[in-house]
C-alpha cells in the first residue's frame, strides 16, 4: 500500500536488506507506554518475529492493565520490574534497536544512555515534533496521528503486508484508536481512515478493541473522575483555560493505578471556548503533567520550554520537580504570558 505520509523523514534505505537474515532486535517505547507505544512495539515484535528475527520488547517502565490484552504483552521485558540487567544486556547484545513513539532519548529514562551508546544501528519509528539525531534508519512523521500508522507503512515499505495478521492488526489499531482520541482529533487524515481500512481488512475486531481499552473501569477510577469533576477541576475562563491538579492523597485515596487519569484532562478540553487544558499529577517522582489545547495553541511549545517537556502541538506532557502547588502557580503566572494567544479567536 502506498500512502501519503506527508512531510516526513524517511532514511530507510539499506534496511530492508539487513533484515533479510535473523537478527538480534530490541524494540523500545516511552516510560509509561499508552497504547501507540505498547501497541506499536507488540505490532512490530509480532511481525519481525514471523521473519525468523529474534526479538525483546523493552519498556523503561510498566504500563496500564487495560493495555495487557495485547498479543505478545506477556513477553515485554519492563526495565524497572528487577530486569535492569538484563535489558541493558539484551540492548548492548542488538544489532537494530527499534525506538518506537519518541523522539528525544531522555524520554527512555535510563535506557537513553545505554541505547545511545549501543553498537547496534537505531531506527526511529515515531510522530513526534523536533526529533534527535539518533537514528542510522528512519520513518519519521508529524503528519502520522500515531507511530501506529508508521508501523504499518514500515512493514508494507519492506514487503510484509501480507503477514500482517489479526493480532497485528488489533496492536496497531489500538495505537490509532487512541492516539486520534477514537479518530475524533484534528491529526485524523485519510491515511489514517486507509490504514485503519487496511487492519480491518486483515481482521481487526474494531469493537473488540474499543471495549478492552475503554470499557475496563474500576469503580476506583469511575469515581475518581467523579471527584476530579466535580471537586477538583479549576476553570479560568479569562484565558480559555481549565485544569486539574490531584494530589498524591487524594490518588491513594482513590487507590489509583497508572492510567487511571488517562483522558482525563480531555473532559477539561471539552468545556465550551477552552483552549488550554492541563492535568498536574502528584507523585514520588515529582509532578506529571498533560496538556492539551486546540487549534494553533501550541502545548508542544509550553511544554518544552517552561516544563522540561514537550510532544505534538495539541498534545504534549512535562515534569516538574517543584511541589504541586508551586507548579500550578507556574502555570498560572504563564497564563498570563500567554493571554493574547489564548484568547484571540483563530
Ligand atoms: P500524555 O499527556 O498523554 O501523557 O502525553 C501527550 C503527548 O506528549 C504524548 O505524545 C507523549 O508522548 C508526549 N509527552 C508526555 N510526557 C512527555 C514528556 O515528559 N516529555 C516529552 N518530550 N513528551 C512527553
Ligand atoms: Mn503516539
Amino acid at each position: 500500500m502506498k500512502m501519503d505520509v506527508g512531510k516526513y523523514m524517511k532514511k530507510l534505505e539499506g534496511l530492508k536488506t539487513v533484515l533479510t537474515t535473523p537478527k538480534k532486535i530490541v524494540i523500545t517505547t516511552h516510560s509509561r507506554p499508552d497504547a501507540d507505544a505498547l501497541g506499536s512495539s507488540l505490532g512490530l515484535m509480532l511481525f519481525l518475529k514471523k521473519l525468523h528475527h529474534q526479538v525483546d520488547v523493552i519498556t523503561p517502565t510498566g504500563y496500564p492493565d487495560f493495555l495487557k490484552w495485547m498479543k505478545g504483552e506477556d513477553q515485554v521485558m519492563v526495565y524497572t520490574n528487577g530486569n535492569e540487567e538484563k535489558a541493558v544486556q539484551r540492548v548492548n547484545e542488538a544489532d537494530l534497536i527499534f525506538c518506537l513513539d519518541f523522539s528525544a532519548l531522555s524520554r527512555i529514562d535510563k535506557l537513553g544512555d545505554v541505547v545511545g551508546e549501543a553498537k547496534g544501528d537505531k531506527v526511529l519509528i515515531d510522530h513526534h515534533l523536533e526529533p534527535e539525531d539518533f537514528a542510522k534508519y528512519a520513518l519519521h512523521s508529524i503528519k502520522a496521528a500515531s507511530t501506529a500508522e508508521l508501523i504499518y507503512q514500515f512493514i508494507c515499505e519492506i514487503g510484509g503486508c501480507d503477514l500482517v495478521d489479526v493480532d497485528i492488526a488489533e496492536c496497531l489499531y489500538a495505537g490509532i484508536n487512541t492516539d486520534t482520541g477514537s479518530f475524533r482529533h484534528s491529526n485524523v487524515t485519510k491515511t489514517v481512515f486507509d490504514v485503519s481500512a487496511a487492519l480491518v481488512e486483515k481482521g481487526a475486531d474494531t469493537s473488540k478493541v474499543a471495549k478492552l481499552i475503554y470499557d475496563t473501569n474500576s469503580e476506583n477510577r469511575l469515581r475518581l473522575l467523579g471527584y476530579a469533576l466535580s471537586e477538583n477541576l479549576i476553570v479560568l475562563s479569562e484565558y480559555n483555560t481549565a485544569y486539574f491538579a490531584l494530589s498524591e492523597k487524594i490518588l491513594k485515596k482513590f487507590n489509583a493505578q497508572m492510567g487511571d487519569t488517562e483522558g482525563l484532562v480531555n473532559y477539561a478540553l471539552s468545556i465550551k471556548g477552552i483552549k488550554l487544558a492541563a492535568l498536574f499529577k502528584e507523585s514520588d517522582d515529582g509532578i506529571k503533567m498533560s496538556f492539551r489545547s486546540v487549534n494553533s495553541f501550541s502545548v508542544n511549545e509550553l511544554a518544552r520550554t517552561h516544563f522540561n517537556g514537550g510532544g505534538h502541538k495539541n498534545a504534549a506532557g512535562g515534569k516538574s520537580e517543584m511541589s504541586l502547588e508551586d507548579t500550578v502557580h507556574k502555570f498560572e503566572n504563564l497564563l498570563k504570558k500567554y493571554k493574547i494567544e489564548l484568547t484571540t479567536e483563530n
